[in-house]
C-alpha cells in the first residue's frame, strides 16, 4: 500500500541521521529540484546532510534553495569520497544512474530509493516509488505531507519547479487531477508560477538558438513520416557556445511533427559514445526501446547511451522504434 511505503519512508528518515542525497547523472529540473527538497525536508527535523551529484547544477536552475551546496564530482567541488552509511536517491530509475556519487557510499550503506520511473527495480533497502506520479517532486510533497511538515515559499518553490518541468509545463499526459492540486497549494505557499514559467520554459539562451539552428537543419524522417529525428555532437556545443543544458527541449523538435510518433535526439559525444533521447506521442513506449539498450525512463520519454559510432547508433535505434511501431 501507498501509504505503507510513505510510513517506512519516514521512518527510514526519523530513525537516521548523517545523509548523504544522490540523484543522477547529467540531473535535470525535477533531479536537483528533488535533492533540495529532501535537504529541506532532513533540515526541518533536525538532521544533518550532504547533497552530491556527479554532473553540475544546470545554471537555470541555481536559484532553488541550497543548490549552491550540491557538491559536484565533475568540478572537484566535493573533495575525496566519504563513506555515508544513509543514501537517499531521488530520481534515480537504477542504482547505474547514480553515477560515481557511488563511490560515497560505505559498504554497508542502506539506500531509500525515492523515484517514480517505471523502470526502477527496486534497488533500495526502503522504496518509496511511484509510478504514476508525474515527478519525484511529487512523491516528497507527499512525504512532506505524511510527516507533517509546513511548506515554506522556498520548498514550494522547488516542488513546482519539478513538477513544472518533468510535466512539460503542465501539459504532459502525467499533468494528473493530483498535480494540479498540488500546484494549487504550491502557489499558495508562495511559488511563483509565472515566473518560474517565464524563467524554466520560455526564455532561451543564444546558445540554445544557434543549436537549434543546427539541430534542425538536420532533422530526418523516416519514409513513412512516423519517426523523427536529429543529432549534436560536442563541435556543435563548442562552435555555438552552448552547453549541455541547452539541448533539453531539442527532442520535443521532431517529436511534435504532426504524424510522428516518435521523436529522437543523438546526442555525440567522443567518437564511441551517444546519448540517445525518445519522445514517444504515445503509441510506442520507448521505455522499452532504451530497455533494448540498457536505458529506462518513462511511457513517453525515455534515454539510453550506446558505444558505438554514430551512425550506427542512428540505424539500431531507428530500427528498434520502427519495430515497436509495427508491434500490434
Ligand atoms: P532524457 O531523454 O530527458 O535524458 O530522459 C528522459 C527520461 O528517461 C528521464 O526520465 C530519464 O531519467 C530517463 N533516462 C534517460 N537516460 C536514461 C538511461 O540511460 N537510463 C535510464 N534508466 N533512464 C534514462
Ligand atoms: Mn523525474
Amino acid at each position: 500500500m501507498w501509504t505503507d511505503q510513505l510510513k517506512e519512508a519516514a521512518a527510514f528518515i526519523r530513525e537516521r541521521d548523517d545523509f548523504l542525497i544522490v540523484s543522477h547523472v547529467q540531473p535535470d529540473g525535477d533531479a536537483i529540484s528533488s535533492t533540495v527538497v529532501a535537504g529541506w525536508l532532513l533540515e526541518k527535523l533536525g538532521k544533518t546532510y550532504t547533497m552530491l551529484n556527479e554532473g553540475p547544477v544546470p545554471s537555470r536552475l541555481a536559484f532553488l534553495r541550497k543548490s549552491g551546496e550540491i557538491l559536484t564530482l565533475a568540478d572537484g567541488s566535493s573533495g575525496p569520497p566519504r563513506p555515508f552509511k544513509n543514501v537517499i536517491c531521488v530520481d534515480c530509475a537504477d542504482y547505474g544512474r547514480t553515477g560515481r556519487t557511488s563511490d560515497w557510499f560505505a559498504a554497508d550503506a542502506e539506500l531509500l530509493n525515492i523515484d517514480h520511473h517505471p523502470t526502477n527495480d527496486g534497488f533500495g533497502r526502503v522504496n518509496l516509488m511511484k509510478f504514476h506520479a508525474a515527478a519525484t517532486a511529487e512523491i516528497l510533497f507527499e512525504l512532506i505531507d505524511e510527516m507533517g511538515l509546513e511548506l515554506d515559499t522556498e520548498a514550494a518553490t522547488a516542488i513546482y519547479t519539478g513538477l513544472l518541468t518533468d510535466t512539460g509545463g503542465f501539459r504532459y499526459s502525467n499533468t494528473s487531477p493530483l498535480v494540479m492540486s498540488m500546484a494549487s497549494r504550491l502557489l499558495e505557499a508562495g511559488a511563483n508560477g509565472p515566473e518560474l514559467a517565464e524563467h524554466l520554459l520560455e526564455r532561451m539562451t543564444a546558445g540554445q538558438i544557434r543549436v537549434l539552428q543546427r539541430g534542425l537543419a538536420r532533422l530526418e524522417l523516416s519514409a513513412d513520416e512516423r519517426i523523427a529525428w536529429l543529432w549534436v555532437d560536442s563541435e556543435d556545443l563548442e562552435q555555438t557556445g552552448a552547453s549541455n543544458e541547452d539541448l533539453e527541449g531539442l527532442v520535443n523538435y521532431p517529436r511534435n511533427i504532426e504524424g510522428v510518433e516518435v521523436g529522437i535526439l543523438f546526442k555525440k559525444n567522443g567518437e564511441q559514445s551517444v546519448k540517445v533521447s525518445m519522445r514517444s506521442a504515445g503509441k510506442v513506449n520507448v521505455a522499452a526501446v532504451a530497455q533494448l539498450f540498457g536505458g529506462g525512463g518513462h511511457v513517453r520519454a525515455a534515454g539510453c547511451r550506446l558505444t558505438d559510432p554514430l551512425p550506427e547508433v542512428v540505424e539500431k535505434v531507428v530500427a528498434a522504434v520502427r519495430k515497436a511501431l509495427d508491434e500490434p
